[in-house]
């Protein structure tokens, strides 16, 4: 280990009022939010500015303008991510994010953003899974990219924020129920830094790295939910993950990686190896009226007529990713074990590069195939996390004083599913709303609390603690094997697999505690993978444990032993705290019924297409 005293000593100190983990979406939209209060802001990031995962992101933003349908407003928007949700989604979080999210757009496009247009000028909107109208505003399949582009614009122009990028922070540090700073280090040159904190943001996002077929960055896992479990606080919705229908399945060097619901959004259609269009056999009663479109209606709805009922293929992801795997199940799949996805036979050459160019380039480089001219194989792949840390509805804030988060680190907004688009919206509501209320919350705290040697000491000894030399194992072996316990059993999922699993991964985490970093301080991924590995166990059995409790099948929580919903479950949710000893304690909470007037107004709205 290192010279501890050493370290202590040679320590650096900030003081930042509002400290915000994540340079995603969320974390460069909660700086500007918190900076226009007047407070000083710091943004932490494991990668460089730009590198944040949602720049991967592709197919668009949910903001319900009604430019491409008219009837479109935010109350469809409302009953449709209800819906999306298993019925399950938190409604308050839900009526916030629909009702906010078209000027939080509009907002974007004044500070930089060019969204496609319609012909007569207005901000266009494509069709996504799960939304009764085109509703998606977009740049091609590269809107992420234009997000943070302009997000970032506006950052490094505020004189209130500071960027700390390649640093990864490792505690968060209290005293009692309130947060005071947190601890980390700098990944270039391995020096230790703690700051000294009035509110933390958490935008650290996902946890898809759990996962060998995921469509995630490398920067997927989950630190902020496990910084926040270690911390104290609450977290909900964990067994809830969501498996993205179209990963890609060839070639085997890019598996995983999305191909954009955009596809399906432009009249993209599945088939099995017979050649069948086998989705319109998986429509659930639920969507049979907005999804069974005779072969006329299908026909218009290409052709550009939107009122016509939409095709089985836009059913939300948790049905088509089911739908797919029965077909591969039933031998009906492709070579690689996906499904095929054409989009050749149904939009021209020139349309497809238009609208999907990041696609055509993806399986052109790494594939040779030309999605102009022949299909694409897909298979499911590990998404988006719906849980993570419990918020209160109006301000971000979690059940610790100066704890806030927002876009995918937090949970209850996505229910049991998320829409397409509805996760960049997320990020901007929330992280606007986070920014907003962490930096008042600032105001209100006059000095920094002193951090106690105490937990420095115990601070540093963790994120050391892979350099012991007593240690042996390897972390990328390890992570292998994690990744193997949670695809082969925590996918589709059974009581005895669930219960396989959980075995496994409590032998896993006493090995993962002996995670092995090689080498010194500066740039070492042996140590970076060993520190988040602690935090991917962490949330694997976050995730597990009520899965095994959760005895129905909703949304992404797929149980084959118990294949339909339970509506006694619909409003239970899985609340998970550390309890006395340090493990997960799981507590039952019913959600908080849904208002009379959105009730009456969900029931009042007719399914469109009318
Ligand atoms: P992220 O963008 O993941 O950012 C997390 C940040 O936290 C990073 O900067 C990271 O470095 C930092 N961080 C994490 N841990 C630490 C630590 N310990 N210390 C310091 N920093 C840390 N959603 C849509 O709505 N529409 C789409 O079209 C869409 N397309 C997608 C396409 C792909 C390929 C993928 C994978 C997702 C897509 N999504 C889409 C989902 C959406 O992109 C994400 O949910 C969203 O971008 C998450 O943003 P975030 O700000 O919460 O987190």
């Amino acid at each position: 280990m290192s010279n501890m005293n050493e370290d202590l000593a040679g320590l650096k100190f900030k003081e930042i009022d509002v400290l915000i983990i994540g340079a995603g979406g969320t974390g460069l939209r909660a700086a500007i939010a918190a900076a226009e209060q007047d407070v000083s802001v710091a943004i932490v990031s494991k990668s460089l500015l730009g590198k944040a995962h949602t720049v991967m992101a592709e197919g668009g933003v949910a903001a319900s303008y009604g430019n491409v349908i008219p009837e479109d407003n935010w109350e469809v928007h409302f009953k449709d991510t209800y819906k999306g949700s298993g019925y399950h989604g938190d409604w308050r979080l839900i009526e916030i994010l629909v009702k906010e999210a078209p000027e939080r757009v509009l907002e974007l496009e004044r500070w930089g953003s060019v969204w496609d247009r319609t012909p007569e000028g207005k901000i266009l909107q494509r069709n996504f899974g799960g939304h009764s109208y085109a509703r998606l505003v977009h740049v091609g399949d590269r809107t992420g990219l234009e997000m943070i582009r302009t997000l970032e614009e506006k950052v490094i122009h505020h004189e209130n924020v500071e960027l700390y990028m390649e640093h990864t922070i490792t505690k968060l540090l209290q005293n009692d129920n309130e947060i005071i700073g947190a601890f980390g280090f700098d990944r270039n040159t391995g020096e230790m830094i703690c700051f000294k904190t009035k509110a933390i943001i958490l935008g650290s996002g996902g946890v898809g790295k759990l996962f060998k077929i995921t469509s995630n960055s490398l920067e997927c896992t989950g630190d902020g939910i496990a910084l926040a479990f270690e911390a104290g606080a609450e977290l909900v919705d964990m067994e809830f993950i969501q498996f993205h229908p179209t990963g890609t399945a060839y070639p085997k060097s890019a598996e995983g990686l999305l191909v954009t619901e955009g596809v399906r959004g432009e009249g993209g259609i599945l088939k099995n190896n017979k050649g069948e269009r086998f989705m319109f056999n998986y429509i659930p009663d639920k969507y049979k009226d907005s999804y069974a479109p005779t072969e006329e209606e299908a026909n218009r709805w290409k052709d550009g007529d939107m009122t016509a009922r939409k095709p089985p293929e836009l059913l939300t992801r948790d049905v088509v990713a089911q739908a797919i795997l029965d077909e591969v199940k039933a031998g009906r799949g492709a070579p690689t074990g996906g499904v095929f996805l054409d989009i050749a036979s149904i939009r021209s050459a020139e349309y497809i590069l238009q609208k999907l160019p990041s696609m055509y380039h993806l399986f052109h480089k790494l594939a040779g195939v030309n999605i102009t001219k022949e299909p694409m194989q897909v298979a499911p792949t590990a998404h988006h996390l719906m849980g993570g840390v419990r918020v209160k509805p109006d301000d971000s804030s979690s059940s610790l004083t100066g704890l806030f988060a927002a876009g995918e680190c937090a949970g209850g907004l996505h229910g049991a599913n998320r829409l397409g688009g509805n996760a960049l919206a997320d990020i901007i509501v929330f992280g606007a709303r986070a920014g907003t209320a962490a930096a008042k919350h600032a105001k209100t705290i006059s000095e920094y609390s002193e951090i106690s040697e105490i937990l420095l000491k115990e601070s540093l000894e963790y994120t050391l603690s892979p350099f012991d030399k007593a240690n042996t194992e390897n972390p990328f072996l390890l992570h292998e094997e994690l990744q193997k316990v949670m695809s082969e059993y925590c996918i589709i999922r059974t009581k005895d697999g669930l219960e396989t699993a959980l075995d496994k991964l409590t032998q896993l985490k006493a090995r993962i505690m002996r995670a092995k970093a090689d080498g010194g301080r500066k740039y070492n991924p042996s140590w970076h993978v060993s520190l988040d590995l602690r935090n991917l166990i962490h949330c694997a059995l976050f995730a597990v444990n009520p899965a095994i409790k959760r005895e129905e099948s909703r949304g992404g929580h797929m149980r084959s032993d118990f294949p339909e919903a339970n509506p006694n479950l619909q409003e239970v949710l899985y609340v998970i705290k550390k309890d006395t000893t340090g493990e997960i304690e799981i507590i039952e909470e019913e959600n908080e019924p849904i208002s009379a007037e959105l009730k009456e107004m969900i029931d009042r709205l007719p399914v469109p297409p009318t």
